[in-house]
């Protein structure tokens, strides 16, 4: 490894430790939302040879579609190791935060419907905000390691995503808040206007809320009303209407967190 890469390694390292500190305190369990909080870093080859292997994760089927819209992804389904979206865009909406970076981003037709989405809900006196979108392979991994380094691989796992296994690496899945940018991504944001409104009309544009409340043992997750999905108008529709998941719109075996 080069002078450089060892550096810029080092960086990393220390930003996650000054940032780790802090939200370790501030956050609950079984929450992969913690990245929400984290600094910008930037992707760095070296991360993806440091990924974790574990013995428990011969379970985890790889996905073998993973472009597919419908895509399943959770803490049994991964994508292939280093997956990108190939069509990624810069939705046209405004974030809880100003800089241009790649946790913006989404596959071009969730990006055309989040538009849609929040352009929908102003005309609706509602305003909401972008928090997250896009994450890549390389900076689930470096953040999922430093977990590791902490805690151990047990513990890691229980609150933050295995790399490949968090929905942001699809580019389909986006974290909104309310305009007032309070409570993004956290419990909080439940009941609010913003959360009742996503909840009756996010499947009009294409999303459904992927961690229903009750849903636990079928997502692997608690209740996050802040987190859209991208499946399409006609899917997104069957599920939000019969209330229903995902996993159980494709007849996956539940998680059982
Ligand atoms: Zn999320």
């Amino acid at each position: 490894m080069s002078k450089l890469k060892v550096t810029i390694v080092s960086l990393i390292i220390l930003v996650f430790v000054v940032a780790g500190c802090s939200l370790k305190n501030h956050f609950s369990q079984n929450d992969e939302e913690k990245w929400n909080n984290q600094p910008t870093i930037s992707a760095n080859k070296s991360a993806r040879k440091k990924k974790s292997v574990h013995p428990d994760d011969e379970a985890l089927q790889v996905v073998s579609t993973p472009e597919a819209i419908p895509v399943l992804i959770n803490k049994n389904h991964t994508l292939p190791d280093g997956y990108r979206p190939t069509d990624l865009v810069y939705p046209d909406i405004p974030f809880t935060f100003e800089k241009k970076t790649e946790k913006r981003k989404l596959r071009e037709k969730a990006a055309d419907a989040i538009e849609n989405l929040f352009s929908g809900a102003k005309k609706d006196g509602v305003d909401l905000l972008g928090v997250s979108a896009y994450r890549s392979h390389e900076a689930q991994t470096v953040l999922f390691n430093y977990y590791v380094s902490l805690d151990g691989y047990e513990a890691a796992r229980t609150y933050s995503a295995i790399p490949g296994t968090s929905e942001h690496e699809t580019g389909l899945a986006i974290d909104v808040t309310g305009g007032d940018g309070k409570c993004a991504a956290e419990d909080c944001f439940a009941g609010t206007p913003e959360a009742e409104w996503l909840e009756k009309h996010s499947a009009e544009y294409g999303f459904i809320i992927r961690y229903p409340n009750g849903k636990d043992d079928v997502t692997g997750y608690k209740y996050e009303p802040w987190h859209l999905r991208y499946v399409g108008k006609s899917i997104a529709k069957q599920i939000m209407n019969s209330g229903i998941t995902l996993e159980e719109y494709l007849k996956a075996t539940p998680v059982n967190n």
